[in-house]
């Protein structure tokens, strides 16, 4: 009876710990406007996505929107999970700034601003997305990953926004998806083999939230992110997007 018991009980372990074997992609700075346009990177890792039958995210900085380019909306749209594509895109900022204040202080677009100017570059991303391309974004994730206090506040300005991609600490409105590894060793710059060794040395079994900036990638960081890919894959963890993922544990 007891070695049944603990037998139900390892059975029951096993179970929950595959099911929090999800992986979704994050791969930041998609521009779509005249001025800022797509980069390459972001239709090659789209195109991977859909011979592997998988699905990616992907941050959509929104200024470039002001002045939207057309082919690249239409791109949006046409690879957008809710037109039948591989792609969620997710709120990335309207304009990505970062700088000095008088003081030196390092400013960016989301932290240190006041609530209102947060608030507004908040709505008018969600406005000017939902205008060029007709979609809503459901998760956000702050320009170098910087977000305060004030920013907590700003995002009930959205409310359509219901995950928060390495959100602040003091965080708890939203459904937060934290960071565990990292695939870019630099920004733009993606290491199969560091992948790898910190994954066999962290052993993680929850879920991954794994950044990239595919627009800077080169052949070697694309096939490097292939191969972080399908190690995974072989061990058994499965891509969803964020929003898939916050429906997949809201059930549970
Ligand atoms: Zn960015």
């Amino acid at each position: 009876m007891r070695l049944l018991a603990l037998l139900s009980l390892l059975a029951v372990t096993a179970l929950s710990a595959a099911e929090d074997k999800f992986v979704i992609w994050k791969l930041d700075d998609v521009k779509a406007g005249e001025k800022k346009r797509l980069a390459p990177g972001f239709k090659r890792v789209a195109e991977w996505a859909k011979t592997e039958k998988t699905v990616v995210t992907m941050g959509v900085i929104c200024d470039s929107l002001a002045q939207p380019n057309a082919d690249d909306v239409a791109w949006i749209k046409a690879n957008a999970i809710e037109n039948g594509g591989v792609v969620e895109f997710w709120h990335h900022g309207w304009d990505h700034r970062s700088w000095a204040d008088a003081t030196g202080k390092a400013m960016a677009e989301f932290r240190g601003p006041d609530v209102a100017t947060q608030a507004k570059h908040l709505k008018d991303a969600c406005v000017i997305f939902k205008q060029t391309t007709g979609l809503t974004f459901h998760a956000f994730g702050a320009p170098f990953n910087q977000a305060d206090d004030a920013t907590i506040a700003a995002m009930d300005a959205v409310p359509e926004i219901t995950i928060w991609m390495y959100p602040p600490k003091n965080e708890t409105k939203r459904k937060v998806l934290g960071r565990t590894l990292n695939m870019e060793v630099a920004t733009g710059k993606v290491s199969f083999a560091k992948f790898a060794q910190d994954y066999a040395a962290k052993k993680p079994t929850t879920m991954m939230l794994l950044q990239g900036h595919c627009g800077m990638w080169n052949d070697d960081s694309f096939n490097d992110f292939v191969k972080i890919a399908a190690l995974l894959k072989q061990d058994g963890w499965t891509t969803l997007t964020a929003s898939q993922y916050a429906e997949k544990t809201a059930k549970k």
